[in-house]
């Protein structure tokens, strides 16, 4: 039995685990009394349409700091931001790989004042912290034997396995290519939770990372990716999105022909929401997917 867990319904526009991700740092902006948020993320980023509409509708300021001098900011995504009250600001791509540093953190400084900081993806400790929720109210309602969910950063996975009580498998499924580092990433994330070796060796046993479900890479696709999108619509009357959750779908589909186990078990599928990057890849294949 397969059940979704739709998390794309959660708002139009803050999506998903980006409302998840975003929750407790709202909280912490507006704890710290801070009057903007600041934050970024490549030209078609999920994370930058979530934080310019939760800044809009928690009336925060918000800037973008966008990846590559070349992004346009009238594609569907940055007009949105802006649409929300959004400043954007592009930086090279140099830069933007320096965004970890002291260095580009004064250089914020310097041209904001009084803003809460949230790094790309929303992958910080708060991040993570919402996206225990997700495991929580699954298990309220179902026991699954496994559960899927897409990887980008793996904040949401890292959530997730914190917050896994009751011994459930973890597929995480990377939507970039080469996500081995990703299992690296979820352990740090569980050390600085637990601050214990055994713990999170514990923790991590339960979950698997498939990193050969990219198709290419990030934000790569192809037409068997899109033909799966369309069956999986007409199947369930639910859109997926081509960067994240049709990859983990399709992973899980493939997990469940591998299954020769004749006992059912229950499968979730964490819908992670995204369903606004659409838009943006009909645009660069000049055709409709639903
Ligand atoms: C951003 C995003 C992800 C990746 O989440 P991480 O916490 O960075 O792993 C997965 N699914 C969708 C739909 C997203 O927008």
């Amino acid at each position: 039995m397969l059940y979704i867990k739709r998390d794309d319904l959660i708002h139009p526009e803050v999506s998903g685990n980006k409302w998840r991700k975003l929750r407790l740092n709202i909280d912490q902006a507006k704890f710290k009394g801070k009057k903007r948020i600041v934050t970024l993320g490549g030209a078609h980023s999920n994370h930058i349409a979530a934080t310019a509409k939760a800044a809009e509708l928690y009336g925060f300021e918000s800037v973008g700091i966008i990846r590559g001098e070349d992004a346009d900011l009238s594609n569907p995504t940055l007009s949105f931001a802006q649409s929300c009250g959004m400043q954007l600001l592009k930086i090279s791509r140099s830069d933007y790989r320096n965004a970890d540093s002291w260095d580009f953190k004064d250089w914020l400084k310097e041209r904001f004042e009084n803003f809460y900081f949230i790094p790309q993806g929303g992958a910080n400790f708060y991040g993570v912290n919402g996206c225990m929720d997700i495991m929580k109210e699954v298990m309220a309602e179902i026991q699954p034997d496994s559960i899927f969910v897409s990887c980008g950063t793996a904040t949401t996975m890292s959530g997730m396995v914190l917050g896994n009580k009751g011994g459930c498998k973890l597929f995480g499924v990377s939507a970039l290519k080469g996500g081995d580092f990703l299992l690296k990433d979820i352990g740090k994330n569980l050390m600085s939770v637990y601050s214990d070796r055994e713990t999170t060796d514990f923790a991590m046993e339960n979950i698997k990372l498939l990193t050969d479900y990219h198709f290419g890479g990030f934000a790569k696709l192809n037409t068997e990716l899109i033909t799966f999108m369309q069956s999986f619509y007409s199947e369930t009357s639910i859109k997926l999105d081509p960067i994240y959750t049709a990859k983990t779908a399709y992973a899980m589909v493939e997990m469940a022909k591998m299954k020769h186990n004749k006992n059912p078990e229950k499968w979730v599928l964490v819908h992670t929401g995204g369903l606004q990057g659409i838009k943006a890849i009909e645009k660069r294949f000049q055709e409709k997917i639903y």
